[in-house]
C-alpha cells in the first residue's frame, strides 16, 4: 500500500489589506549598542510630531518604523509633518497586499493609473525566499503589464516613475516613491545644550544643526527694550516657534539687557564693548545652561564674518565660560547660512527689520584683536557677578509647543 503524501502547501502570510508609511531610519542604523535606544526615541519622535492626526498604529523594529494611519488620512499633511522628524532616511506610503502575483499586479496597475508617466521600472525586493517567483520573473512579468496598460517605456537607469515591491514575511509591499527624510539623529539621543538665538539670520540655523545632530535644544535671547524698540524679542518668538516643529518643545529665555550694556558702556573702554557683551551673554547663558541641564552653548558666529568674529575674539568670549561653545556655522560661507535659512524657513523672519541688542552703543572701531588680559582688567571696573545674577533675574521664560494637542 503506497502512502499518501500530504500535499505541502506553500507558505503564505495571512495578509490584511491595508496602506501604512514604512519609515527607513538613517544613521541610527550604524550604532551597534544604542541603536534600542536611538530607535525607540525615534518612535516617540513620530507619535508626538503626528499629534492629532488618525494614527492606528506604529511598530518598530531595529531596521524600519511602520506607522498605520487611520481612515481617511491626509497624506500631504502627514508627509510634511514626517520631513521634520530627524534619523529619518526616507520613507514611502505603500499598499500592503497578500503574497498573490494577481493581487500585486492589480495593485501596481492601479497605481500606475493614478497619473501619466513616460519612462519607468519594476523592482521587486525579496526579503523573505519563501516567496514563490524570483524577483526577476516578477519584475518581467509585472513589467510587461504595466507596460501594455500605460503606454510608457521601460527605463532601468533613469525611470520618471519607479514601481517597487518589497516582499516581507508579513506582506508584499508595494510603492512609488522613497521620499528623502531629514536625516541627522532623533532630537534627544545627544543631550541639551542652550542656543544663543538673536533675531538673525545665522543663530537660527546654528541651533538646528545642533537639533539634527540629535540635541534638544533651549533658547536665549537678549534685548535691550526699552532703550531699543521689542523687534527682536518678537523675531526670537517667531524663530523659536519655527524651530519647535523640529523638536516640538521649547522653552525662551528673554533676558533683558540694556541696563547691563549702560553699565559696560560707562565704564570700560569703547572698542572692547562688543566682545564685553558677548562675555556677560555666554556668562548669563552659562547660569540658564544650569537650569536647564545644558552641557553647552550654540552661537551663529562663523569666522571672520564681522569684526567680533576672529579667533582672537572667540577665544575671549570662550574664556567666560566653563561650557563648550559649538559654532556650528564656523567654516560656513554667508551664502550656504542663507540657503539653509531659506531650506529651514526662519530666513523671512530673520530679514525682517530689528533693533538688536548689539547695535546699542556699538563704537566706530570695534576691536577685532581682544586678550583676556585687556578684558579682565576692563571688566575689574564691572560688578560682573551682580550684573550676571541682574540678567538673571529679568528673565521671562517662554514655552512653546508642536503640534498643538488637538
Ligand atoms: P546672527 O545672524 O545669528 O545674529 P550675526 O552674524 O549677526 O549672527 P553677531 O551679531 O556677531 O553675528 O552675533 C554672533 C552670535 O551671538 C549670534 O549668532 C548669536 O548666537 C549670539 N547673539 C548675538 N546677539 C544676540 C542676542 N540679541 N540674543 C542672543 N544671542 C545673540
Ligand atoms: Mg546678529
Amino acid at each position: 500500500m503506497t502512502q499518501a503524501t500530504p500535499e505541502t502547501k506553500p507558505y503564505a502570510p495571512k495578509v490584511k489589506e491595508r496602506t501604512v508609511i514604512v519609515v527607513r531610519l538613517g544613521e541610527i542604523t550604524l550604532k551597534k549598542k544604542n541603536r534600542p535606544f536611538f530607535v525607540r526615541q525615534l518612535g516617540r519622535n513620530i507619535r508626538t510630531a503626528l499629534k492629532g492626526l488618525p494614527i492606528k498604529d506604529t511598530d518598530w523594529n531595529p531596521q524600519r518604523i511602520v506607522i498605520t494611519p487611520g481612515a481617511g488620512f491626509d497624506w500631504p499633511e502627514l508627509r510634511s509633518r514626517l520631513l521634520r522628524v530627524f534619523g529619518l532616511r526616507n520613507f514611502s506610503l505603500c499598499r500592503v497586499l497578500p503574497w498573490d502575483e494577481d493581487l500585486i499586479r492589480e495593485g501596481m496597475l492601479e497605481m500606475a493609473a493614478k497619473e501619466p508617466f513616460e519612462s519607468f521600472r519594476v523592482t521587486v525586493q525579496r526579503s523573505d525566499k519563501r516567496y514563490p517567483s524570483t524577483s526577476q520573473e516578477m519584475e518581467r512579468s509585472l513589467g510587461a503589464d504595466v507596460k501594455a496598460a500605460s503606454g510608457a517605456r521601460v527605463d532601468l537607469t533613469k525611470p520618471e516613475k519607479t514601481f517597487q515591491v518589497e516582499i516581507m514575511s508579513n506582506g508584499a509591499y508595494l510603492h512609488t516613491e522613497r521620499i528623502n527624510g531629514a536625516g541627522g539623529l532623533p532630537v534627544g539621543v545627544s543631550g541639551r545644550v542652550v542656543a544663543l538665538l538673536s533675531g538673525g539670520i545665522d543663530s537660527p540655523v546654528a541651533a538646528w544643526r545642533t537639533l539634527s545632530r540629535g540635541c534638544q535644544v533651549s533658547f536665549v535671547h537678549f534685548q535691550s527694550f526699552p532703550y531699543l524698540d521689542a523687534s527682536s524679542r518678537d523675531k526670537a518668538i517667531t524663530l523659536t516657534e519655527s524651530l519647535t516643529r523640529w523638536q516640538y518643545k521649547s522653552r525662551l529665555h528673554v533676558v533683558s539687557f540694556g541696563d547691563i550694556q549702560h553699565k559696560i558702556v560707562a565704564a570700560c573702554p569703547a572698542p572692547l564693548r562688543v566682545v564685553l557683551y558677548r562675555r556677560f551673554m555666554v556668562r548669563i547663558a552659562q547660569a540658564i545652561a544650569e537650569r536647564e541641564r545644558a552641557e553647552a552653548l550654540v552661537t551663529g558666529e562663523s569666522l571672520g564674518q564681522v569684526a567680533s568674529q576672529t579667533l582672537s575674539n572667540m577665544a575671549t568670549i570662550d574664556q567666560a565660560t566653563t561650557l563648550p561653545i559649538l559654532r556650528p556655522l564656523v567654516g560656513l560661507d554667508k551664502e550656504s547660512i542663507i540657503d539653509e535659512a531659506r531650506a529651514i524657513e526662519t530666513y523671512e523672519t530673520s530679514i525682517e527689520p530689528d533693533q538688536d541688542c548689539c547695535t546699542l552703543f556699538v563704537p566706530r572701531n570695534p576691536a577685532t584683536h581682544s586678550s583676556v588680559e585687556q578684558l579682565i582688567a576692563a571688566e575689574e571696573a564691572l560688578d560682573v557677578d551682580a550684573l550676571v545674577a541682574e540678567g538673571l533675574e529679568s528673565v521671562e521664560l517662554l514655552e512653546f509647543s508642536w503640534p498643538e494637542a488637538s
